[in-house]
């Protein structure tokens, strides 16, 4: 899976859980006319850690979708539910730093106790659990409680000093632009959870770099988680490729579109008559032209 050339490689790196709605179908229009403009290749992952929320008939969705769309990608699509063994062994080389520690707090303990929240809005980790002994860990691992782990991020930035990242944008061929990385203002983030070796950030990461990624373009959204995937990618060894931060669909009310709001569907769409083209011409990219 690792790079055999400088060719520009993106992806487009969906979670199967629920239908596409126009943000995504934006985004992977994005990714593909990117590396177009690149003379790249665009990637398909499945991100399916989420063995809860992620399901297989969402997946047959997404591609159908996607095809619908006019998009292609190499085979096999790289899906992540296969793949944490590789997640847990970057685990392991982060626990071999001394950088994971096990956290037995609850939401609520954490709500209580925090005393700020990341970039996100979620409360900050205020810290609880990053100063247990070895002997009160392994009671609380043996006895089975509930158990994530986290990054210690202070001690991981303080190895990795000032960190940055190159981004470029909005258009792929734009002059580079250097910003630094503030990984602290996330506090101790959760990189594993129990009976999941791994975490956004993590496989995310981890799967970046085993793809040969060059260039991420994904919602100005998630910009901010940056700061914690170049700091990772420091502490593992690997290469930072390029961001590419996209504007977002917003609805009436200037809210980003979202399953949970109940954002319409690309498939509502296309049952209304929507065509790929009008899709493509809705959100301003050049309809599809077939040779
Ligand atoms: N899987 C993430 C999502 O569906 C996107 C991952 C990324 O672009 O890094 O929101």
């Amino acid at each position: 899976m690792s790079r055999s050339s400088n060719r520009p490689l993106l992806r487009f790196a969906p979670s199967p859980n629920g239908l596409l709605h126009l943000g995504h179908a934006f985004s992977a229009l994005y990714t593909w006319s990117a590396a177009a403009a690149l003379g790249g290749t665009a990637l398909l992952r499945i991100e399916d850690i989420d063995g809860e929320r992620c399901k297989p008939e969402f997946t047959a969705a997404i591609l159908e979708d996607l095809h619908w769309l006019g998009l292609d990608w190499p085979e096999p699509v790289l899906q992540q539910s296969a793949r944490l063994d590789a997640y847990a062994d970057a685990g392991e080389r982060l626990r071999d730093l001394d950088l994971l520690y096990p956290c037995f707090c609850s939401r609520a303990q954490i709500a209580a106790k925090a005393t700020g929240t990341d970039p996100d809005g979620a409360p900050l980790y205020p810290g609880t659990c990053r100063h247990l002994s070895p002997a009160e860990q392994i009671e609380r691992l043996e006895r089975g409680d509930p158990v994530q782990f986290r990054l210690d991020t202070e001690r991981a930035t303080a190895m990795a000093g000032a960190l940055t990242f190159t981004l470029v944008g909005p258009l792929v061929t734009d002059r580079p632009q250097i910003r630094y990385a503030r990984p602290e203002r996330w506090g101790d983030v959760v990189l594993q959870r129990k009976g999941t070796p791994t975490s956004y950030h993590l496989s995310v990461v981890v799967d970046d770099a085993a793809q040969g990624i060059t260039h991420v373009t994904r919602g100005r959204d998630m910009e901010a988680a940056t700061d914690i995937h170049v700091l990772l990618q420091f502490l593992l060894g690997l290469a930072s490729p390029i961001y590419h931060f996209h504007r977002l669909i917003l609805d009436e009310d200037g809210k980003k579109l979202s399953k949970s709001r109940g954002s319409r569907t690309l498939r509502d769409l296309r049952a209304d008559g929507w065509s790929p083209d009008d899709i493509r011409r809705e959100l301003g990219f050049a309809p599809l032209r077939l040779n």
